[in-house]
């Protein structure tokens, strides 16, 4: 089974590091997201279900012809860079790929994990970066630290309940209207994440778990918003949305009536540390902005056994002389 999805991988190296690479920048999200827009009305809901169908139709299809009509009907559609590199990919194999393709959101799992021969020690085999980049996530967080007077603003709205199991994490998405401003800089939320144990370290040091708070602003800069999770008390807002996991891997699963407002999972204290780094995720990108704060949240023993994934933290990466920050509270 292991060489078969070895070999299925890497069938799809080429096409995925084109996939992956332009469609899923954002650590976690499935290639669909994008950033939020304030504009969300119902006709462009209905006009985002009539470019799902066409999509789905398109899929099924699964020939050239079909993906260039996608093209040409939505030359601005979500799945744009999907059609395109499925036509990249039917250049050197002309059958038709519907059935040698995972769903979009399932496409980036199969080929990286944690552990084994998709490891973090292989993922610069299919995604470059991960192996060749120097500003990579995550670090560990040690002095000498570097005065920072950046000002955090973090303003996150309630909005109904929406999770996803994307084969690597719980990650809940978030609709648009909740920002973190720094400086005078706006980047909107777009999803949060958990990772366990920590990804970041403080002086060489993991706490239980982190959620990772994922943002874009409008020129497409990302910037994360980091909380570590101690292990304590029972916490409230975690056990919404345990009490909520998806059973399916790859569905978002938006339970009736639940509303949430991620600002319980942010501490009142907002003094960081800072540092340049990358999607701890394949592919790997660089150019992310890293807050973590220096308060941490609790989170019951139990609470973290209940996380689905035992291990889910790409290990240290070195410095390579990057510095880092710290705020003066
Ligand atoms: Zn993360």
């Amino acid at each position: 089974m292991k060489t078969c999805l070895r070999l299925f991988s890497v069938g799809l190296v080429f096409i995925t590091t084109i996939v992956v690479a332009q469609v899923s920048n954002v650590e976690g999200l499935t290639p669909l997201d994008g950033v939020p827009t304030k504009r969300q009305s119902n006709i462009e809901s209905s006009d985002n279900q009539r470019e799902d169908k066409f999509w789905e139709d398109v899929k099924s299809a699964g020939n050239k012809k079909a993906f260039e009509a996608y093209i040409k009907q939505y030359p601005n559609g979500r799945f744009i860079d999907l059609a395109k590199a499925y036509i990249e990919r039917m250049k050197s194999n002309p059958a038709p790929i519907t059935n040698a393709l995972p769903s979009n959101s399932l496409m980036a799992a199969v080929l990286w994990s944690y552990e084994g021969d998709n490891g973090p020690q292989h993922w610069g085999d299919t995604f470059p970066i991960c192996e060749a980049g120097e500003k990579q996530s995550p670090i560990n967080i040690v002095d000498p630290f570097e005065r920072s007077y950046d000002v955090l603003n973090v303003d996150y709205k309630v909005g109904p309940l929406k999770l996803l199991n994307n084969g690597h994490t719980i990650q809940v998405n978030v609709e648009a209207g909740s920002t973190l401003t720094i400086n005078h800089d706006i980047f909107h939320l777009l999803q949060f994440h958990f990772h366990r144990p920590s990804e970041e370290q403080i002086n060489g040091k993991n706490s239980a778990m982190i959620l990772h708070f994922v943002h874009k602003s409008q020129d497409g800069k990302l910037a994360i918003l980091g909380v570590l999770l101690n292990e304590g008390k029972d916490n409230g807002a975690i056990k919404t949305l345990w009490a909520n996991l998806p059973l399916r891997q790859g569905e978002e699963y938006r339970p009736e009536k639940v509303n949430f407002n991620p600002t319980a999972l942010i501490p009142k204290e907002l003094g960081f540390y800072n540092y340049e780094g990358s999607l701890s995720t394949p592919p790997c990108t660089e150019g992310v902005q890293f807050y973590i704060l220096k308060k941490p949240m609790e989170i019951s023993k139990d609470q973290v056994a209940k996380f689905p994934y035992k291990l889910n933290a790409r290990p240290i990466q070195s410095l390579n002389g990057r510095q880092i920050g710290a705020s003066s509270n």
